[in-house]
């Protein structure tokens, strides 16, 4: 049988709550284990109990105070005025009264060490046996002021020989309820002890747990900046060890402070709603509803702030501040409920399981306040499994977030890490190649430099063959570092030339004047740089030394007799004038010999006038045959030829005129493969004999002289010498 439903005060839902069979079976989590291990220690320790329930004896209550006659309670009076009442709490008819007895006669049990345990008294209470004070908690006098000492469990020892006693129990409330909550009963101290440390245990483990988790959780939450979530989820764990441990019995057993351990019950009970109003508040993020639910938090945090500075001043009882917190509390946990069905899809899985955990606590909760005003017989209720059910899902809602966040971070940094030496790669390239630009501008430069160094020098040569005595020292220099092979003038080469310098000739076509070929080059640059870099000084100096050679046939045109190939009149003049000079200066003899083709008159008349000009070529290839190297022989004009003999003395020069008279007497005239008659010539010499002698001199006088071997017969050679010999002769 059952105790009658007592109205229990609202805060004792959260005492004395582990059920004895209490066990979470199917989880391989640690900690569980470790709670559920203990939890099987004690609960084995704590087996058969004697002890009687204080609802099983007759009570009768008296409304109002008794009078007193020196400190003793004059029990006797109002005899008339006491009532049955099943359990000696809140009788009906209070009528705002703050005073109220009980009595009953204690049975006989048997126990040695014989205590009431009762789980919690509203508010104040003097325990006598017949008229002897044996208990008493908080103050009752009539004219003292009756303060609220908090709502600790009470252990009231009774003599051995209490069997058959009447006891009464006097009970001062300014509190809704009045009397007795919670479990009352008789029994054997030791074993209340058991059972308050067995059931006091549970919660603190559990108590313990949550805080853990609270701290790792904020933790979690600081340094994870942006997760204000677990910032909130950790205060509402804080929270939780907040009531389990302020509404502990076993440590009530250490600290013997009741009004802190139900303040601290107070604060973490009523600031539950803040937190879980500001996580749903944060998850909405400005959605429809958020606004009410900050609205709710402030609400809560307000009523808090007023509680318990309310209470603290001694404005108002603590106490009186539950009943109203709970009205609010289901209020708002309706309208989170409320909140919570409408998001419940939009949320991750995390997140679902925190509502889920929620949502657990709040049916407890729910159906707590449900037996504590009357609506449901009284049973312990496993608040704690509340707690520790919402702890858990902490654990794991923070280990996944957890791996979650370090996943991502470390996606992130793998993300950075390719970014960074992409980047650096990217740049690594360009410096690369700016060094090889900076290189290929270096190989330019130093190209170009040596490239127009060579064509202003190959600018200031006389001759095609000066500048390639200049091309063969220097051309391969152009290409330094790389080695390039210069053929000239179709020397023989392996393979194709990467380049080729051709000259334009007068007589049409063209001649490849050199071959460059590129041999090995260095790694600054591609080939294809250097069979550039070829190509481009191939074509510079192509223009050069087309200019050269254009200087070149200009000049030789210019000083060339076209038929016979000899120096022209010109080019004689002006080498007789220049020679003259020179052995006048270095006392070198000079002579000069003056041809003349006896009787070509004829000679054209009978083999007409092209067969002249060959007779003419015939002649002057005898003539260049003739000399050596250091004589001039030139086409003085017409069928006149003058040779200017350096370093040859009148008889050297008489005699090599002599010897050229016999060969052309002997020269074969062909033209058209018919030979024709043979030619004779008469030579005049004249010689270098005096400072005096000028350029008109020596030539007057070797054409003297040949007008005098003209006169004397022709094919014969005179000396100006010999001429004037023969004149003073006649
Ligand atoms: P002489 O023995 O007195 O020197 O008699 P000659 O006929 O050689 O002398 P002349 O001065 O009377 O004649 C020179 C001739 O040479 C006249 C001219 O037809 C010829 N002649 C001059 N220049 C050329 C030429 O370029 N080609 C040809 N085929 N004949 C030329
Ligand atoms: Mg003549
Ligand atoms: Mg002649």
């Amino acid at each position: 049988m059952g105790p009658s439903v007592p109205e229990r005060q609202t805060l004792g839902r959260l005492k004395n709550m582990m059920p004895r069979s209490f066990a979470l079976r199917g989880t391989g989590l640690f900690m569980l284990m470790l709670v559920m291990s203990s939890f099987s220690v004690i609960t084995s320790v704590q087996a058969s109990p004697t002890s009687l329930a204080l609802a099983e004896l007759d009570w009768q209550y008296h409304w109002g105070d008794l009078p007193f006659t020196e400190s003793k309670p004059d029990l006797a009076a109002a005899s008339s005025n006491w009532q049955t009442i099943e359990f000696p709490a809140n009788p009906p008819g209070r009528d705002g009264r703050h005073y109220v007895w009980f009595k009953t006669v204690l049975p006989d049990v048997a126990l040695s060490a014989p205590v009431i345990f009762v789980t919690s008294i509203n508010l104040n209470v003097e325990v006598y046996l017949g008229d002897r004070i044996i208990y008493r908690f908080g103050q009752l006098d009539q004219d003292s002021k009756k303060a609220f000492k908090g709502w600790p469990w009470h252990q009231i020892a009774l003599p051995e020989d209490f069997a058959g006693k009447p006891l009464y129990l006097r009970i001062y409330s300014d509190y809704t309820d009045i009397g007795l909550w919670g479990e009352a009963k008789l029994m054997e101290r030791s074993d209340m002890l058991l059972h308050v440390i067995s059931t006091g245990l549970h919660e603190l483990i559990v108590a313990a747990f949550s805080l853990l988790v609270a701290f790792v959780t904020m933790v979690f939450a600081l340094f994870r900046g942006t997760r204000q979530e677990f910032f909130y989820l950790g205060l509402f764990s804080l929270a939780t060890a907040g009531v389990l441990i302020g509404e502990n019995l076993a440590i009530q057993l250490v600290l013997p402070w009741p009004l802190i351990k139900t303040y601290l019950a107070a604060v973490s009970y009523f600031s539950m709603p803040i937190f879980i109003a500001m996580l749903l508040y944060y998850w909405l993020n400005g959605a429809t509803g958020s606004r009410l639910l900050k609205l709710l938090a402030q609400l809560h945090l307000a009523y808090l702030v007023l509680a318990v500075a309310l209470s603290i001043s001694g404005f108002m009882n603590l106490a009186i501040f539950f009943p109203v917190f709970d009205a609010l509390f289901v209020i708002s946990l309706l309208i989170m409920i409320r909140v919570v069905l409408r998001i419940s899809r939009q949320v991750n899985l995390s997140q679902q399981l925190v509502l889920g955990a929620f949502a657990v606590y709040a049916i407890l909760l729910l159906l707590d306040m449900l037996v504590a005003h009357s609506f449901l017989p009284w049973v312990d209720f496993p608040i704690a499994i509340g707690g520790l059910v919402f702890a858990l899902v902490l654990v794991v809602v923070s280990i996944h977030s957890y791996v979650q966040t370090n996943l991502a971070m470390e996606q992130l940094n793998l993300q950075l890490e390719e970014r960074v030496s992409e980047r650096t790669a990217e740049l690594h390239a360009y410096a690369e190649a700016e060094q090889q630009r900076r290189i290929e501008l270096e190989r330019e430069n130093q190209f170009i430099a040596e490239l127009e160094k060579l064509n202003i020098d190959l600018q200031s040569c006389q001759s095609i063959d000066e500048a390639k005595i200049l091309m063969r020292q220097r051309l391969g220099n152009v290409f330094k570092p790389a080695r390039v092979h210069v053929s000239l003038d179709g020397e023989a080469i392996n393979t194709l030339p990467d380049a080729q310098i051709r000259l334009q000739q007068l007589e049409g076509g063209s001649h490849v004047l050199a071959s460059l070929t590129l041999e090995t080059t260095d790694e600054s640059l591609p080939r294809t740089q250097w069979e550039h870099f070829l190509r481009r000084a191939s074509q510079r100096l192509t223009v050069t030394l087309g200019n050269i050679k254009l200087r070149e046939d200009l000049q030789r045109y210019s000083f060339e007799d076209s038929l016979t190939g000899l120096r022209n009149r010109r080019f004689f003049d002006d080498a007789l004038a220049r020679d003259i000079q020179l052995a006048k200066r270095n006392q070198m003899p000079l002579s000069l010999l003056i041809c003349d083709i006896d009787h070509f008159k004829h000679f054209n008349d009978e083999f007409g006038h092209d067969a002249g000009d060959a007779a003419l070529q015939a002649v002057a290839e005898t003539l260049q045959q003739y000399f050596r190297e250091s004589d001039i022989p030139c086409r003085f004009g017409g069928e006149e030829f003058v040779v200017l003999m350096r370093d040859a003395v009148l008889e050297d020069a008489v005699a090599k005129a002599e010897r050229l008279r016999e060969a052309v007497q002997a020269l074969d005239i062909s033209y058209r493969d018919e030979t024709l008659s043979h030619l004779t010539i008469s030579i005049g010499v004249s010689s270098l004999s005096d400072a005096d002698t000028d350029a008109e001199t020596l030539l007057r006088q070797a054409d003297q002289a040949l007008y005098a071997a003209k006169q004397s017969g022709r094919n014969r050679v005179l000396s100006h010498h010999e001429k004037l010999k023969q004149s003073q002769a006649e």
